[in-house]
């Protein structure tokens, strides 16, 4: 016999993206509703089935989803502000409207904000709950589902996000602290004690509740919240009834392990994949009753290297030790993994041989389950893990011995740059002739429909290269004239030639690797496909100076270089298991840094570095982010510039303000300017640059490039007083809040119009 498993979740988006591309003709009118329907039945069907083939005994459902899980929560809860509501549409049509927004025929109304789901790249949608919320089970998603898989001969494990994490992730209206009340709490409390109450009656033997937001740090208060919260709900389980697991994922639980045991769970969650030494070290010091099944999440959700079986069993026999019913389990939902490695048709099987998509995940799962059980002899013995083992034994790539030795010649000399950067701001301005509250944007502009064209020909090979880059010289021609015509001051090539921010770069670097159709589910239906770290990183050519310095040879402008950040590259691929984030971070740094010093020799006298997912990464627990990120990527940042020139300026960019806790960190990257978005914010990151003496110049960003909107000037004007009043005039830059790539030339110019003379009546205004 072997050990029981479960899956947390499965990705939703399907084998092909058939859910977004059935949802996506739905929003454009190319397919009917009951298309849609029809095609998020059948991958329903598809991935039960998948996973009941593959051996799996616990097998989630309700983990299907039209956009986002935290957003059907809410839905299911009747957490659905009034001026939704009020649209009068269907609930699909209500719960896009939530998504996306709505404008039409019955009424006008933004999209709810949307957040990074913990430490990945999927984005949930942030619940907002107002004085009029009236918390209740007032949805049957969850229940539909279920009976859907059980008439098809499946008992799943329905998922639900748990009321802690809902709760804490909620906010109030405009994204406000939310208190919680006697009153939310104790609504809450009661409608997951009817969820149970439901899935009694329809005959589930498992419910999962997911509690990702345990693995943070606990505030006074947030584990008696835990107990008001789960005992009404335990309380609702039937005797031989279901049985309720408490799923934690991307990070430790050792702070709460104890409370859950002594609430009475039936099924503990652990990830021993992130935080494992601290939850392996908590069960070791927690007594586990006999009751409670202890969910090993040892196959890891998050990357798609094969599982080290050896390791893995270690793991699960560790458990084994502590506690009688262990269940092996992945370490969070798959939702983050891509869907089978068997579409990958350009990587050869002995590359291939090495990853594991979600698909071929259920059969680790499932081997690793069968061994766990297996005696030492048979595990001896084992084809299965003697096939693993020989993936994990000797070399898969060699060391590049030149990265090797570049990184062992560092000394503390390359992480500096000289002069001081007080000094340095002294002269660049003049240097470079800009005037007081310079203007400029983050970098792309509308890739439009016919830049996308282009690219998709050149890769078909119906154009050729030439005709392709005079097609993109004559863009570039375009976007600088028309940036010279609207007077902003340090102007950009426009990026028409990257697709993306990290694949254009990871395409000119050795040790990279690419896939065709590894999409990971991002936000509603938008779906990334991170490149692959799969040895040694070095820059194999020169990647942005033709372009940049093509720009600057037609204006007599300034134009500003524009390169994606090594912390970056990083976190928007998907990195190697073998050696740390640091090591490859480095790597990244030093090909980064060739890049910097060929710009500047090509007379590129602005740079910009983006680091727009630097926070992406930083670790859940306040304890971890100096020691475990920030003590080495601020550095790895610091090393990328710190060979240039006194005079050339090194901007970066972020696409959040959620700085104010890292605000030092972000000083001691050593930028000369930072832009970020700041405009749907409440500004308080203005305060904590004005407390902590910060020492970048900054643009935070004065309209939202998330909208089509077109800012009025007078609107520009009061953002700029907004932030003048919390920075040294001296110190602000005037730009948009992001990359203008997603608008269209239509909004996009006349809202820079309207910046820059917003930014002209300022300086009139101070004198200047
Ligand atoms: N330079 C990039 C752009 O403008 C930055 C994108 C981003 O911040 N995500 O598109
Ligand atoms: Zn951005």
């Amino acid at each position: 016999m072997s050990a029981i498993t479960s899956v947390i979740g499965f990705p939703r988006i399907g084998e092909n993206r058939e859910l977004k591309k059935s949802i996506e003709a739905y929003w454009k009118g190319n397919g009917s509703i009951e298309d849609m329907r029809a095609m998020a039945r059948s991958l329903r069907e598809k991935h039960w089935k998948l996973q009941k083939d593959a051996g799996v005994d616990l097998i989630p459902s309700n983990d299907f989803s039209y956009y986002d899980q935290m957003l059907d929560t809410a839905i299911l809860l009747n957490v659905v502000p009034k001026r939704y509501r009020d649209l009068g549409l269907g609930p699909e049509d209500t719960l896009f409207a939530i998504g996306r927004g709505y404008q039409g025929p019955q009424g006008d109304v933004t999209a709810q904000p949307m957040k990074k789901w913990f430490t990945t790249n999927y984005h949930y949608l942030v619940p907002e709950i107002d004085a009029e919320t009236d918390i209740r089970l007032v949805g049957t998603k969850p229940f539909d589902e279920f009976a859907e898989a059980k008439q098809l001969g499946i008992v799943t494990k329905p998922v639900v996000i748990g009321p802690y994490t809902f709760l804490k992730l909620a906010r109030g209206p405009q994204a406000a602290e939310l208190e919680l009340t006697d009153a939310i709490v104790e609504a809450t409390a009661a409608a997951y004690a009817q969820i149970v109450e439901r899935f009694n009656g329809q005959g589930a033997e498992w419910i999962q509740f997911d509690e990702p937001y345990l693995v943070l740090d606990k505030d006074d208060g947030d584990l008696d919240l835990l107990r008001r919260l789960y005992a009404p709900v335990l309380a609702a389980r039937a005797s031989g009834g279901a049985k309720v697991l408490v799923q934690t994922y991307f990070g430790h639980i050792a702070d709460t392990l104890a409370t859950l045991v002594d609430l009475g769970f039936d099924g503990i969650g652990l990830d021993l994949v992130e935080g494992r030494d601290e939850n392996l070290a908590a069960l070791q010091a927690t007594p586990i009753p006999d009751s409670v099944s202890i969910f090993a999440g040892v196959i890891n959700g998050r990357n798609i290297w094969r599982n080290d079986y050896a390791q893995s069993l270690g793991l699960v026999d560790a458990v084994h030790q502590v506690a009688r019913n262990v269940v092996v389990s992945t370490s969070d939902s798959l939702l983050h993994v891509p869907f089978t490695t068997a579409n990958e048709t350009k990587l050869g099987a002995d590359v291939l041989r090495h990853f594991a998509f979600a698909v071929e995940k259920l059969g680790e799962l499932v081997d690793v389950a069968s061994l766990a059980d297996a005696t030492d002899d048979s595990r001896k013995a084992s084809d299965v893990l003697a096939a693993n083992q020989a993936l994990f034994d000797g070399t898969r790539v060699q060391p590049d011995e030149k990265v090797t030795a570049r990184i062992a010649a560092l000394t503390e000399a390359d992480y500096t740059r000289q002069p001081a950067r007080a000094e340095r701001q002294k002269t660049q301005r003049a240097e470079l002739g800009l005037p007081l509250l310079p203007t400029t944007t983050i970098g792309s502009f509308p890739q439009t429909r016919e830049v996308r064209q282009y690219r998709a020909r050149l890769r078909k090979g119906e154009i050729d290269q030439k005709t392709y880059d005079d097609f993109i010289a004559g863009k570039i021609d375009e976007c600088i004239k028309h940036q010279e015509q609207i007077g902003l001051d340090v102007l950009v090539h426009g990026e028409f030639e990257r697709n993306d921010m990290v694949e254009y770069f990871g395409q000119n670097l050795n040790g990279f690797l690419f896939t065709q159709n590894a999409w990971v589910q991002s936000y509603g239906t938008r779906c990334v496909k991170p490149p692959i770290v799969w040895g040694d990183v070095s820059r194999a050519r020169p990647i942005t100076v033709r372009w940049s310095s093509y720009a600057q040879s037609r204006t007599n402008h300034v134009v500003k270089g524009m390169l994606t950040g090594p912390v970056t590259i990083l976190n928007w691929s998907w990195p190697r298991e073998d050696v740390s984030h640091e090591l490859q971070t480095t790597q990244l740094a030093l090909a980064i840094r060739d890049e910097v010093l060929d710009l500047e020799a090509a007379g590129i006298r602005v740079i910009q570095i983006d680091e727009a997912a630097l926070r992406e990464k930083l670790p859940v627990r306040r304890s971890d982010w100096y020691s475990k990120y920030l003590d080495w990527a601020i550095p790895a940042f610091r090393l990328v510039h710190s060979g240039v020139k006194p005079d050339t300026q090194i901007h970066t960019h972020m696409c959040y303000s959620e700085f104010n806790d890292i605000i030092r960190s972000i000083d001691n990257m050593d930028a000369d300017v930072i832009s970020f978005e700041a405009s749907r914010s409440d500004l308080t990151v203005l305060d904590a640059i004005h407390d902590a003496h910060f020492e970048t110049e900054a643009g935070p960003g004065v309209y939202d490039i998330h909208s089509p909107r077109i800012p009025s000037v007078d609107e520009i004007v009061d953002k700029i007083h907004a932030i003048l009043a919390k920075m040294d005039v001296n110190k602000v830059w005037v730009n948009p809040d992001c990359g203008l790539k997603t608008r269209g030339d239509e909004e996009t110019w006349p809202s820079l119009e309207n910046l820059v003379a917003a930014t002209k009546k300022v300086r009139e205004e101070l004198g200047k």
